[in-house]
């Protein structure tokens, strides 16, 4: 029996960069893409031949790229791009068929959404739906054609692509589709078995006092603290980038932190009227005379402060008393 020919459309290219975000272009995505998923058709199945429209970075029109597709015989189309919006919030994956499309268009677009959806849904990804549209890729094709949009490149969910794990499992898991939907038969002896795409049965433990982040990028670059991870036994709900995100309820998205850096917070801002407790193995005032016994343990009110706070007057004994000896309350 002939192989099945299937097309894979890595969408723009060239001249036209597709949308961009996040200092990455939608062509490049589309192309790296498409190369992995025809690598993963080639590696677990057979009976099939994979057609690319482009394997470079260059420009074809869209009649270009369908009569390709349709001069070759194509079993199965399927053009891979990246969604982009003028609003950074949106997010999620969504896959095209024609607006009035076959019922091969219909099943292919089954298989392959099902299996992508259930994928991104496991990393906390949205599932836009299966939709239809006017779109020249799947209008223009004479086989079952689907066009899918993974991910949002003006969202920072784009960047989930810097995970090869990530990414390979997309690929993995639209040659999957693709072959599935063709019948295609898996090649007897399968590839080492790809690693699960969440870790989130693994715990992670965290010693000291950590800053927690939104996202992975805030977290390695340290910047947009929005909490403090306490010392304590977490779940790992994701790792991203040498990130991890931790929570303490499994399946749920917590915080991200660096595991790689330690950070002691800041003392508490003190100020004028803050309420401080004297430490108990306080020993001395700043002049040099002992703090009695009776003083430690207590708490007192700040009456001023002086020497970068390092210097605190305390209200009701008016004593000098070192920021070291005292402790916010
Ligand atoms: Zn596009």
């Amino acid at each position: 029996m002939a192989n099945k020919v299937i097309v894979i459309d890595p969408g723009h290219g060239g001249h036209d960069p597709g949308a961009l975000g996040n200092g990455l272009r939608e062509s490049d995505l589309t192309l790296r893409m498409s190369l992995k998923v025809r690598d993963q058709l080639n590696n677990d199945w057979t009976g099939h031949k994979v057609m690319m429209t482009r394997i470079t970075d260059t420009n074809l029109t869209l009649n270009a790229r369908t009569n390709f597709a349709n001069s070759n015989n194509a079993a199965a189309l399927i053009s891979i791009h990246c969604n982009a919006f003028s609003q950074a919030s949106a997010n999620g994956f969504e896959s095209f068929v024609y607006t009035n499309p076959t019922t091969a268009s219909i099943n292919f677009q089954n298989v392959v959404h099902d299996r992508l959806t259930q994928f991104y849904r496991n990393a906390g990804l949205t599932n836009r739906g299966k939709k239809r549209g006017n779109l020249h890729m799947v209008r223009e094709a004479r086989c079952p054609s689907i066009l899918i949009e993974n991910l949002f490149i003006t969202n920072k969910e784009i960047l989930r692509f810097n995970d090869k794990t990530f990414e390979d499992n997309v690929a993995r898991l639209t040659a999957e589709g693709i072959a599935t939907f063709l019948n295609l038969p898996r090649k007897s002896t399968p590839p080492n078995p790809t690693p699960p795409p969440v870790e989130n049965n693994d715990m992670h433990h965290i010693k000291t006092r950590t800053a927690g982040f939104v996202t992975a990028a805030d977290a390695k670059a340290g910047q947009k603290r929005k909490t403090w991870v306490e010392p304590n036994n977490y779940h790992i709900f994701r790792k991203f980038d040498g990130m991890i995100n931790v929570t303490r309820t499994k399946d749920s998205p917590g915080s991200w932190i660096n595991p790689g850096t330690i950070t002691v917070p800041p003392p508490p801002n003190i100020n004028i009227n803050s309420h401080v407790r004297v430490n108990n193995n306080a020993q001395k005032y700043v002049t040099g005379e002992n703090i009695p016994s009776w003083v430690r343990g207590q708490v007192y009110t700040v009456h001023q402060l002086r020497n970068s706070n390092n210097e605190i007057l305390l209200r009701e004994i008016m004593s000098w008393i070192k920021r070291s000896d005292i402790t916010l309350v």
